[in-house]
């Protein structure tokens, strides 16, 4: 007996090794009801990807105690993805600043390019490049040359590719069948684990050559209850899923985390999830042709024992990060 609890206590040291050293990347889909909002953070660095349509991002970085912002992306000038642009630059320290390059003609446009300039952020031109951010690199994919029409926002959204060893997430802002059509054709869409599905899952930001492409085991979208424009589509939805994807929706499942390993597996977890707050674990499966299956956690025991960094859930986090999770099956390792 006393061997078999040896051996239990060994491969969960051996399995705390291996998500400790991999749970370093944080991408949390923010709740700001109809909008885009997305916090990344590897390391210590932190990037943010658009802002929502008002003041609730703030809120969200106040409770992680987030004083500085190393690179925000404004995928495109939409109200509903900077609205509440001009509150996270003036209570943030913002690095670096890039949007879309393709100025609007409204006055939260106007607002938040005036909090840009006098936040002191740097300005970053969408162009093709790769930042470091922490242990992750970010990839930025250009809008095309020549969208349809020299205004047209959703068409040109900043595409930001995520990249943590061997995980990858993809957004995409609100881009159009125009702009997922041209990234395809320039082949720099690689099959993903997570991908933002475009547009709030409007039927106009998702086709069967994107899915293929993309071929995710997660596809989030973030979008408002209730909305006007009938976000999402019900048959965008069956279509991920008909590809193998979970698709989780910030309507309905609240804030999503996904808490990312450098050898591709990686946790969801949602804020309004049922048992625990841990909803899926899922491992990454090579691509495989068969659907991804949903794999619940059930285990009641300790089952994973945090060597390092600490409990929050069912995971063992990096210590200096904020755990806003309930308690779950992990323990922080007696001395
Ligand atoms: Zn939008």
């Amino acid at each position: 007996m006393k061997r078999i609890g040896l051996l239990c206590l060994a491969l969960a040291v051996a399995l705390t090794a291996r998500a400790i050293s991999a749970q370093q990347l944080e991408i949390r889909f923010l709740d700001v009801g109809q909008g885009d909002a997305a916090l990344i953070r590897s390391a210590n660095k932190t990037l943010l990807i658009d802002a929502g349509g008002s003041a609730g991002v703030v809120s969200y970085l106040r409770a992680f105690h987030i004083d500085t912002i190393d690179l925000v992306i404004a995928s495109h000038n939409h109200a509903d993805h900077i609205g509440g642009m001009s509150g996270v630059l003036l209570s943030a320290v913002v690095r670096f600043y890039m949007d879309n390059g393709v100025p609007h003609t409204t006055a939260t446009y106007q607002r938040t390019i005036q909090a840009v300039q006098a936040s002191g952020a740097q300005y970053l031109r969408p162009t093709a490049r790769t930042i470091t951010l922490g242990d992750a690199h970010i990839r930025i994919l250009p809008p095309p040359p020549s969208p349809p029409s020299g205004q047209d926002q959703n068409n040109t959204s900043v595409g930001v590719l995520i990249e943590y060893g061997e995980f990858h997430a993809l957004f995409t802002g609100d881009s159009e069948l125009h702009e997922l059509d041209y990234w395809l054709s320039t082949g720099a869409i690689p099959h993903v684990h997570v991908v933002k599905v475009a547009h709030h899952g409007s039927p106009n930001g998702t086709s069967a050559a994107w899915i293929e492409a993309t071929h995710p085991q997660v596809a989030v979208i973030s979008v408002g209850a209730g909305n006007s424009y009938g976000h999402p589509s019900a048959g965008v939805i069956a279509e991920w899923e008909g590809a193998g994807a979970r698709v989780y929706r910030t309507d309905r499942d609240g804030s999503v985390l996904v808490l990312a390993n450098d050898d591709g597996s990686f946790v969801v977890t949602t804020a309004r999830a049922d048992t625990g707050g841990v909803v899926q674990l899922r491992p990454f499966v090579q691509d495989t042709t068969a659907p991804a299956t949903a794999q619940p956690v059930t285990s009641p025991a300790c089952c994973r024992i945090c060597t390092r960094g600490k409990a929050c859930g069912n995971s063992c986090i990096h210590a200096a990060y904020q755990c806003h999770q309930p308690p779950g099956c992990a323990c922080n390792a007696k001395p």
